[in-house]
């Protein structure tokens, strides 16, 4: 089975739309690592799809703190602004659905998918040494993450642990585990402004990573026609 594997879309409907163009044909089934709102001008839109498209979601800090949970406290400014302004905007149907995601790590066909880490939901996997503290935690050898917006792997084997490079496709090894992100849909932080996806095969066990250029000028024109702060619009041409 092909999967489509998609991170904090973060409520931007034209990353979501390229990716999904993009990617058409080469998946079965879509699974989504939460932060489906947040940031972004689009929840419903982005909410609707996610609701008819994809076949599991992780709830996310930013699905949380838009739909009441106080995890919002820990938020900066403009993201619990962005936050109190998605809830603003959803409609009864799909707030419900949010509130409703839950909790990672969870277990789907051969892998395992979690919004921060396998120990802690909140948790920004983004160096080896944390990546390593999460081997216990690990119940197969293949887990996807989201919440640091940055696409890349890490593999470890043996009390060893090493990026993955994220250039070039990644075929799973016999004894090694993973955690596997495939980036930020709406909001990239790796320095890549372009929407970023992973791609898995789980009976080749080929996983790549892809990235897709999209309309990010429209959806800077929506955030600056919106309530949200207009440095949200500003970073998604910078990616980070
Ligand atoms: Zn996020």
């Amino acid at each position: 089975m092909r999967f489509l594997i998609l991170s904090d879309i973060h409520s931007n409907f034209a990353a979501l739309e390229a990716v999904a163009k993009r990617a058409r044909g080469n998946y079965d089934s879509i699974v989504c690592l939460g932060d489906v709102v947040g940031y972004g001008p689009d929840p419903n839109p982005v909410t609707d799809w996610v609701r008819k498209h994809c076949q599991i979601v992780v709830r996310g800090n930013h699905d949380r703190a838009a739909t009441g949970d106080p995890v919002i406290e820990e938020f900066s400014d403009p993201a619990a602004d962005a936050a109190i302004w998605t809830q603003s905007q959803l409609t009864a149907e799909n707030l419900e659905y949010l509130r409703a995601l839950p909790q990672g790590p969870l277990a789907h066909s051969n892998f395992w998918l979690c919004h921060g880490s396998p120990r802690d939901e909140d948790e920004y996997l983004t160096n080896k040494h944390a990546a390593q503290e999460n081997a216990g935690w690990l119940t197969g050898p293949i887990t996807f993450f989201g919440h640091t917006h940055h696409q890349g792997a890490f593999a470890m084997r043996g009390g060893r642990c090493w990026l993955v490079h994220r250039d070039r496709p990644l075929t799973i090894e016999p004894d090694t585990s993973y955690l596997i992100n495939p980036g930020s849909v709406g909001q990239p932080r790796d320095g890549n402004p372009e929407a970023a996806y992973a791609l898995f095969d789980d009976a080749s066990k080929v996983l790549a990573f892809c990235r897709v250029p999209y309309d990010i000028e429209q959806t800077q024109t929506r955030i600056r026609n919106s309530a949200l702060h207009p440095y949200l619009a500003e970073r998604l041409t910078l990616g980070h």
